[in-house]
């Protein structure tokens, strides 16, 4: 029989805190996202029923409906509404809508393109709530794969003049990367190390509205190499949730 999610949480936290512990740093200062892509709402149930408020998820119609669903689901009370949504997936120019002013982080904003396209969603959205923000990270092809989202290292600085201008629609709070699926956690160390560095780079640079604090990697498989180089959000699916079904 398959591990209760609770069980599974315990014990990703448990592997979070020594991760943390063995690179001499604070386990506070790391916050597990649980990818729940493409998994029922009833996983996501019990996930808060263990104290899980961050989700991410892949899909602009996916994310929509599981929010919905969460928000009216009257047997849940209070942790529903605390429930912190990241869009952690390629956000197309036209699913812009489903997301922008509705989830706490995008952690994949990676081009000019999209930066316009969110800001000008989020101008929108202000004719309703003048002080709407959207905080994003900018996601990093670090592996410079072809197939890969994600924009190159020298794309990195103008999308951050590009959100500097944008007036505090959209905020910048760090650096997100994806690096090339290798088998050994160990191989895929200088490609988080490098996400560290550029984004230590590009904060010599200041820029209103951008702070390069957060650096979302790792995943199941990595996540505490990750750790050791730096992460502050991990993002982790199979390890709490078990295999996924087709999307
Ligand atoms: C699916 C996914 C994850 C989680 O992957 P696991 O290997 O299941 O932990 C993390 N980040 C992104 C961007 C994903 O698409």
């Amino acid at each position: 029989m398959a591990a209760a999610i609770s069980d599974r949480f315990a014990a990703v936290r448990a592997e979070l805190a020594r991760a943390c512990v063995a690179a001499g740093r604070d386990p506070g200062d790391v916050r597990l996202l649980a990818v729940s892509k493409t998994q029922p709402l009833s996983s996501i149930v019990e996930a808060l029923q263990s104290a899980q408020l961050d989700f991410g998820e892949n899909y602009a119609q996916e994310l929509r409906d599981k929010s919905a669903a969460l928000a009216s689901d009257s047997r849940l009370g209070e942790s529903a509404k605390n429930v912190r949504w990241h869009f952690i997936g390629p956000l197309q120019r036209n699913k812009v809508n489903l997301v922008a002013g509705r989830v706490s982080l995008i952690h994949s904003v990676d081009s000019l393109a999209l930066v316009a396209a969110l800001a000008g969603r989020i101008t929108r959205l202000r004719e309703s709530d003048s002080t709407l923000t959207q905080d994003c990270l900018i996601e990093v092809n670090v592996g410079d794969e072809s197939q890969k989202a994600g924009c190159s290292p020298s794309e990195l600085a103008p999308i951050l003049d590009a959100i500097a201008a944008s007036e505090g629609r959209l905020r910048c709070r760090g650096l997100m990367c994806l690096p090339p699926q290798v088998d050994e956690p160990e191989a895929v160390r200088p490609y988080f190390r490098k996400l560290r560095e550029l984004a230590q780079n590009a904060a010599q640079t200041p820029r209103p509205h951008v702070e390069l604090r957060e650096l979302s990697m790792g995943m199941s498989h990595d996540f505490p190499v990750a750790v050791a180089e730096g992460a502050t959000i991990v993002r982790v699916g199979t390890a709490l949730f078990g295999a996924r079904g087709p999307a």
